[in-house]
């Protein structure tokens, strides 16, 4: 592994301080490095694997398409494309899907789709979003402007300008935010990066109902927490509170770089038109066949049923972790998307746990965070649990 790891070195950006692993094929739940050893995906690749790895019928669902048709461009239709927006209609109760390649390219669409909309209002073009303190959204130069967190922002400065940061779950910090320039509420339903944040209920009827009264958009960005790994296919569907503009990414794809953003008619007919917004490669065939074969086998394999069904045995056990160990200090979450708050840095434990086996990450230097594909059983939960435990018990003394 040394080898590639070094010519890597040599040829990347440093822009990563990697883990000293090189993977070469996964299935199911597990993967393999390039020397053999097998791991517990507990990670997902961030949240992309949702189905796992080589779900049945995917690998094939693309094949096929690599077979018939790559790429068009949108100068012209194609089949998937209008296949993958229905299906992404469909499951979100959104009415005007644009495809894009990434997440942050997601959140971009989303800023000047929230910008024409107010300018379309009175012609203005000094108007604000308002996002939210250790919030993430991406790191292209608009994502990192609604970025609530100053180092990745601050030697990039100028950012686009125009954006105010409010507290999740402050409502008083939004509302001391909001003038007759804003134009966008926007945040995730439940922080990733930032810590696994979860938004309270309170929190998201207050702004909505803000948003409503001021013609303002909500923009939810359900990049990490949508996809059925909060237990219902978006985050916001378990407060039955609808954004305006969501992004979507990761899971969407299930291991195909894509992403969306979705709008309701309202703003799709009172914002972007023709010229305004475009792509070569988003709504690609290959792209748009995974999205719409990962909807067909959510449904299928009632996956998001699964998500709730299993939630409680992964929290029941992450509680008696919480109870076992005085350095953890709680849980946080929703679904399969969890956090354990330590109160010390975790990085040992994580890397005692990959020695053993098993893919955990970090969301801030103190919390572990779960994001296993939804297809776990209590089996993994249980292997998962006895790598924990023993990482944990090594690191308890350490400060
Ligand atoms: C990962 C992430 C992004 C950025 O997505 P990329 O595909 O890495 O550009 C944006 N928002 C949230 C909530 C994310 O978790």
């Amino acid at each position: 592994m040394k080898t590639y790891i070094d010519q890597a070195e040599q040829a990347l950006l440093h822009t990563y301080n990697r883990y000293q692993i090189v993977f070469d094929k996964s299935e199911g739940m597990y993967m393999y490095d390039i020397e053999g050893k097998k791991y517990l995906d507990f990670y997902s690749g961030i949240g992309v694997f949702a189905l796992g790895h080589h779900y049945k019928d995917y690998d094939e669902a693309l094949k096929n398409q690599i077979d018939k048709l790559l790429h068009t461009s949108n100068y012209f239709y194609n089949v998937p494309a209008v296949d993958a927006a229905t299906k992404l209609k469909e499951v979100s109760g959104l009415d005007r899907v644009f495809f894009t390649n990434s997440g942050a390219e997601a959140v971009e669409g989303a800023i000047k789709a929230a910008r024409k909309y107010a300018y379309l209002k009175d012609g203005q073009t000094d108007h604000e979003i308002i996002a939210m303190e250790h919030s993430f959204h991406g790191r292209t130069m608009g994502a990192l402007s609604v970025t609530g967190n100053k180092h990745y922002r601050e030697a990039f400065e100028p950012m686009i300008g125009h954006v105010k940061f409010a507290n999740m779950n402050d409502f008083d910090s939004v509302l001391a935010n909001v003038t007759d320039k804003t134009c966008a509420i926007m945040f995730e339903t439940l922080q990733g990066e930032g810590g696994i944040y979860p938004a309270s209920q309170e929190f998201m009827d207050k702004v909505k109902a803000l948003c409503e009264e001021k013609d303002i958009l909500l923009i939810l960005d359900e990049i990490q927490c949508g996809m059925g790994r909060t237990g219902k296919m978006f985050a916001w569907q378990n407060y039955g509170v609808k954004p305006d503009i969501m992004t979507v990414a990761k899971a969407v794809g299930c291991g195909i770089p894509v992403g969306a953003f979705l709008m309701t008619e309202k703003v799709a007919q009172n914002s972007l038109v023709a010229g305004d917004h475009g792509t070569t490669y988003g709504g690609n065939p290959l792209a748009c066949a995974a999205i719409a074969k990962v909807l067909d086998l959510f449904a299928e394999n009632n996956i998001v049923e699964h998500v709730q069904e299993i939630t409680p045995y992964l929290e029941e056990k992450l509680d008696a972790l919480v109870a076992k160990y005085d350095f953890v200090e709680t849980r946080r979450g929703l679904g399969l998307m969890q956090g354990l708050v330590c109160n010390k840095p975790v990085g040992p434990i994580l890397n005692d746990c990959l020695e053993n086996g098993l893919i955990l990450i970090n969301a801030g230097a103190n919390i572990i965070r779960f994001l296993p594909p939804l297809i776990l059983t209590k089996e993994h939960i249980d292997e998962m649990c006895e790598k924990l435990d023993k990482a944990m018990d090594k690191a308890k003394d350490i400060s």
